[in-house]
């Protein structure tokens, strides 16, 4: 917790601010008791009216000023709280972005979600209470104490005895509390996974008819969530009227040995009222300590969470002294490259090498789970090679820095992941400072100012979450148009022509070649058709690589290819 605090430090002068009003409350608070004693002792006893108006004025003085303190920390301390909890979220979300597709994995993306927005309210409501208690609390108990000495030395023991038995319930409750609230976060977590299921894959659950075990499934999550909320609760609330009681119980034994004292004229009657209120000070203000203990185990629950998600170092960084070739332009070399899942216990693709040089194109072909997937995800630096090396232009990918690599890329995923924004400006993700002219053209070339044109908007037609108004194959041509877009030296296109029809894919790829004819060209592909005219193709199985050469050789040479292009193209479009 303490590390997150660090990022308090834009805020020191307004804390500092507050830190001295909430004193300033304290004292004020603490001085009431005694003038309103004052005003029983020295002036209804005496009938001293003047004396009584004097002093009660002046209470009244300190009562405003206590609530004008009270007001402006509120109100300082609430702004204070949410721009941290604004930085922290900011500081979370850049660090994520910078993160490998590993890092994903680790933490997961429903765990991740939860922890920059819940996580992040629990430390920011934390901070609040902290600020407004942290220093009332202490003063209020010690110079509760203090002046209830002052008023009656031999009372004070009736506080002696309460004390200690406060500090125990509030540290026992605290002390139980902890593990229930770790474990209401991470059940936080399962929820969201359980939610993010069933509703990205709607279509799914619906066609399947597992409407009902989603919803068992979720109701299994809330369960689980409600039940240890409860128990928490539980202890919780037991803690209020424990409380309560005691503080009751404090204040019967003080009336009661007080009174005594009156009787033998050792105590005044104002004195014991002032007495009374000081006992109930001090209780509240361990109260209120009992409550930042409360909220201290969610918050530092919610703060290791959140650091481990900051101490996620991104695995893949740019070496120190990074270097960047520019001899050639889009050469791309395998060298027996092998790489495993996370793990995984077999290598996804293993012993892979390949030459993929500018103004040709290389197809990758073969069976689903074959590795195409993971083969061209290793380019971008998705994930880093196990043994082996990846060279672009004949430096090592992982001694260049990301954005030099990556700039050269124009990547087409498997799914097409677009953006809630206009088709001009998921166009123009792949480079921001494109003109129309070029969007347009783009767009041509992908084949998709057809039904751009049709929308009602045009490009200015917007894209909805994850792209629910677009087909499989609308949405492929629009994230090939971003790639494109940015006049790559490389592009890889990872089975992107597959839920195209065979017209417009033959359409496509001529269009490609013109538009990319100096570029370096990668196209994973299911379709024999697709790939027929590459220059080389690269045969998957299984991770290897089982063959690798033009069409025509391949037809001879590999068992695999020609299974593959027989299973697709009928006997006279063979010969
Ligand atoms: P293809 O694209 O040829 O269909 P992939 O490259 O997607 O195949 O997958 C190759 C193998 O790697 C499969 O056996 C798959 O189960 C595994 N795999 C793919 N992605 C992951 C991942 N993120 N974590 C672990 N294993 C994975
Ligand atoms: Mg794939």
């Amino acid at each position: 917790m303490l590390k997150l605090f660090r990022g308090l430090k834009p805020f020191t002068i307004p804390i500092a601010f507050i830190l001295v009003l909430v004193a300033g409350q304290a004292v004020a608070e603490l001085y009431l008791p005694t003038l309103m004693s004052d005003i029983v002792d020295l002036g209804i006893v005496r009938g001293d009216t003047a004396y009584i108006f004097r002093v009660g004025g002046l209470m009244l003085l300190v009562a405003l000023v206590d609530m004008g303190f009270a007001l402006v920390t509120a109100f300082l301390s609430a702004r204070v709280s949410m721009g941290f909890g604004r930085d922290l979220r900011r500081m979370v979300f850049t660090h994520v972005e910078g993160f490998s597709l590993h890092e994903f994995d680790i933490i997961g993306t429903p765990s991740l979600i939860t922890r920059t927005t819940n996580d992040i309210t629990q430390v920011q409501m934390f901070t609040m209470m902290l600020m407004r208690m942290f220093v009332m609390a202490p003063i209020m108990a010690v110079g509760g104490v203090f002046m209830a000495w002052q008023k009656d030395a031999k009372l004070t023991w009736v506080l002696a005895v309460v004390i200690p038995v406060i500090v125990a319930v509030v540290a026992l409750t605290a002390t139980r509390a902890m593990p229930m609230f770790r474990a209401i976060q991470a059940r936080i977590d399962r929820i969201n996974l359980v939610l993010r299921e069933g509703l990205t894959g709607v279509r799914v659950v619906r066609a399947f008819n597992r409407v009902e075990h989603e919803t068992r499934r979720f109701d299994a999550a809330n369960r689980d969530l409600t039940a240890m909320s409860i128990s928490v609760n539980k202890l919780m609330a037991l803690m209020m009227p424990v409380m309560m009681l005691l503080m009751n119980l404090t204040t019967i034994a003080i009336v009661w040995f007080g009174a005594r004292r009156i009787d033998l004229g050792e105590m005044q009657v104002g004195s014991l009222m002032a007495f009374i209120q000081y006992a109930i000070q001090i209780l509240f203000s361990l109260l209120m300590v009992s409550f930042l203990f409360i909220m201290l185990p969610r918050a530092s629950a919610s703060s290791v969470r959140i650091n481990e998600v900051m101490d996620l170092a991104p695995g893949i960084r740019d070496a120190a002294g990074a270097r960047t070739a520019d001899q050639e332009r889009g050469h791309i070399e395998f060298r027996n490259v092998t790489f495993a899942y996370p793990g995984a216990e077999e290598p996804a693709v293993r012993d892979i090498s390949f030459n993929a040089k500018p103004g040709e194109v290389t197809a990758i072909i073969g069976g689903t789970g074959s590795g195409k997937s993971t083969l061209v995800n290793l380019i971008p630096r998705f994930y880093d090679v196990a043994s082996g090396s990846i060279r672009v232009d004949d430096v090592d990918i992982r001694e260049m820095p990301q954005e030099a690599l990556r700039g050269k890329l124009g990547f087409v995923p498997q799914k097409a992941v677009l953006f809630n924004d206009t088709i001009a400006n998921n166009i123009r993700y792949g480079r921001e400072d494109a003109t129309d002219e070029e969007v347009a053209h783009a767009a041509e070339t992908a084949q998709a100012l057809q039904f751009i044109r049709a929308m009602p908007d045009g490009f200015q037609s917007m894209i909805a979450q994850g792209g629910m108004n677009l087909s499989g194959g609308q949405k492929q041509r629009l994230a090939i148009a971003r790639a494109l877009v940015r006049k790559p030296e490389i592009c890889i296109f990872d089975d992107t022509f597959s839920a195209l029809d065979f017209k417009t894919d033959a359409r496509l790829r001529a269009a490609l070649k013109r538009e990319t004819a100096d570029s370096t060209v990668i196209i994973v592909a299911q379709r024999v058709n697709t790939v027929m005219d590459a220059d080389r193709i690269i045969v998957l199985d299984d991770g290897r690589v089982v063959g690798a050469g033009p069409h025509r050789e391949l037809i001879r040479t590999c068992d695999v290819y020609r299974e593959i292009v027989s299973s697709q193209l009928s006997e006279e479009e063979l010969a």
